[in-house]
């Protein structure tokens, strides 16, 4: 590490998605910064097409960009974050891998919810990945089996222990 390497500022940012993206984009520009991205996947969803693939109407690969080309400047590191230690200032890796930071921005996007209408979790299917977007495509053909099982009940998305 050089000298004005060790005098910049570490920031990471948990999520590759539109809010992580454009702020590593923006921080990665500024002098003093050093910044490292995480996410769980390499690629980012460009969501809002996440329809037309379900529909067949384009490829998945149309809508998943590579992280590492969209963030020139910055560090892409994949894996899932599991616990935030606030007062060691570190985040910890599925893989345990800990990572240390000055700044956390936490850019995780959101989990779908039901607004308790009753009988949505049961029989719904919700399309927030390129995953859950495969099971709408079978079962859109018919494989309503293969949507069952690998349906998340709703609210139940793992959440990231933050240590206080
Ligand atoms: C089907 C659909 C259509 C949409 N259409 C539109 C539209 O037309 N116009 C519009 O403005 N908005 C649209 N939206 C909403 C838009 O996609 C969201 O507002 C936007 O994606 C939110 O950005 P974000 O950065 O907060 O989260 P996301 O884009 O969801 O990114 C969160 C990232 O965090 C990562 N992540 C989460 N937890 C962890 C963890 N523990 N460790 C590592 N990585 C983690 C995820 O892998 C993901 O890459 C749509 C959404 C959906 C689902």
């Amino acid at each position: 590490m050089t000298a004005s390497e060790a005098r910049q500022r570490r920031v990471v940012i948990v999520g590759a998605g539109f809010g992580g993206l454009s702020c590593a984009r923006i921080l990665a520009r500024q002098p003093g910064y050093a910044v490292t991205v995480i996410d769980r996947n390499p690629y980012q969803v460009f969501s809002p097409l996440l329809y037309q693939v379900a529909t067949a109407g384009l490829p998945e690969d149309d809508i998943a960009y590579p992280v590492r080309a969209a963030i020139p400047g910055a560090t892409f590191c994949r894996g899932d974050v599991v616990r935030i230690r606030p007062d060691a200032k570190t985040v910890r890796l599925g893989d345990g891998t800990v990572l240390p930071w000055d700044d956390l921005v936490l850019a995780v996007g959101s989990t779908g919810t039901t607004f308790g209408v009753p009988g949505v979790a049961e029989n719904a299917l919700q399309m927030k990945t390129i995953p859950a977007r495969g099971h709408r495509r079978r079962g859109a053909h018919g494989c309503r089996a293969v949507g069952r099982r690998s349906r998340a009940p709703a609210g139940d998305a793992p959440r990231v222990p933050v240590d206080l």
